[in-house]
């Protein structure tokens, strides 16, 4: 959608300055939504639309519109940061969005400001609470826990999307991009942020939904609610994966943790036709054999260890999460 952000989040892009893309690089809308026709019949029937903060994208309905008019997509996704919430979720609901993740990474407002760097707690909510009012449904909020920073938001998190009807999502903090520097120490477990919700609201697991999403779930055992956990650092979930991803400038990427990516923009500014562009997606796709996510818990567990700096990743905010 666009790397440009309007928050600097520590575990994301902390750069106070980062050399945005190129407008002109920027994928149109139009661009978009051929790659979208030309992906539907290899079986792409869900989109996600996320960033960097794909809110920051001028006339974003008007994609939204367009993406839910083509055949065989059925489901369109927001991730969003949540600053420009309030005035957008109706349009962006009427345009036919089904579904939004906002992500709040603390309750407290201090905290909240001190992860993003310039993020208002007060604002997300009144958009997180504005997009309920719009009927998306249902409504997750991104959580990434991370260690010595919010590992005490937990609870309160779990208790908020109770109390309000929000699916917590709880998301392992990642080596993805380099500009995070991240440690693997900083990473709080899966079976740690279990235990700490476990403890007071016991769980019963379900699995991950449609057998192959991101995030496993679990229910409250008094039945209130569900909570997902996403752990691609100790329990990696490469086998499973169906996600292509399109970068900012229209790289074709068939793992998070990709070094470069597939230049499709070069093949839409062609001559090449859709017959052919299709089956290039199709090749490149049917042909990945990514699985870094496995490959680095292995690495993690060999007596070498695993150094993030020896593998070169595509930002987090020109890739989108
Ligand atoms: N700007 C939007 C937002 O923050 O929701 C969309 C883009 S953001 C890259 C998508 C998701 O990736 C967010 O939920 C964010 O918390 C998550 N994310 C970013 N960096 C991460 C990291 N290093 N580890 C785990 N999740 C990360
Ligand atoms: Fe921006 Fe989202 Fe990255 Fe935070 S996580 S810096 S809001 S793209």
């Amino acid at each position: 959608m666009t790397d440009r952000c309007n928050f600097r989040c520590t575990y994301c892009m902390p750069f106070d300055h980062y050399d945005w893309i190129n407008k002109r690089e920027i994928l149109t809308y139009e661009e978009i939504c051929r790659v979208v026709r030309l992906a539907a019949p290899l079986g792409v029937r869900k989109i996600r639309l996320t960033g960097g903060e794909p809110l920051l994208r001028r006339d974003l309905p008007d994609l939204v519109r367009q993406l839910s008019h083509i055949p065989g997509i059925e489901d369109i996704a927001l991730t969003t940061n949540g600053s420009r919430l309030g005035d957008m979720a109706g349009a962006l609901r009427s345009a036919g969005l089904n579904r939004i993740n906002v992500s709040i990474d603390s309750l407290d407002p201090e905290r909240f400001t001190h992860i993003t760097k310039r993020g208002d707690l007060d604002n997300v909510l009144k958009g997180l609470f504005a997009a309920r009012e719009a009927g998306l449904d249902p409504i997750k909020i991104n959580a990434v826990i991370e260690r010595g920073v919010n590992e005490d938001d937990v609870l309160p998190l779990v208790e908020f999307g109770r109390e309000h009807g929000f699916v917590m999502r709880f998301i392992e903090y990642m080596d993805v991009g380099t500009a995070n520097a991240w440690r693997l120490e900083r990473t709080v477990p899966k079976a740690e942020i279990l235990e700490r919700i476990g403890a007071r609201y016991p769980l019963d697991t379900l699995g991950r939904g449609d057998g192959n999403a991101p995030a496993v779930d679990f229910a409250f055992r008094d039945g209130k609610g569900t909570v997902g956990i996403v752990a691609s650092v100790t329990e990696p979930f490469c086998g499973t994966c169906s996600r292509g991803r399109l970068t900012a400038d229209g790289r074709f990427v068939t793992c998070l943790f990709s070094r470069t990516g597939h230049d499709l923009k070069a093949r839409l500014r062609s001559d090449a036709g859709d017959d052919e562009t299709g089956r290039w997606l199709e090749a490149i796709w049917t042909g990945r054999t990514d699985r870094f996510s496995a490959d680095r818990l292995n690495a993690i567990q060999s007596p070498d260890g695993y150094d993030p700096g020896e593998h070169d990743k595509i930002e987090m905010i020109t890739l989108g999460g």
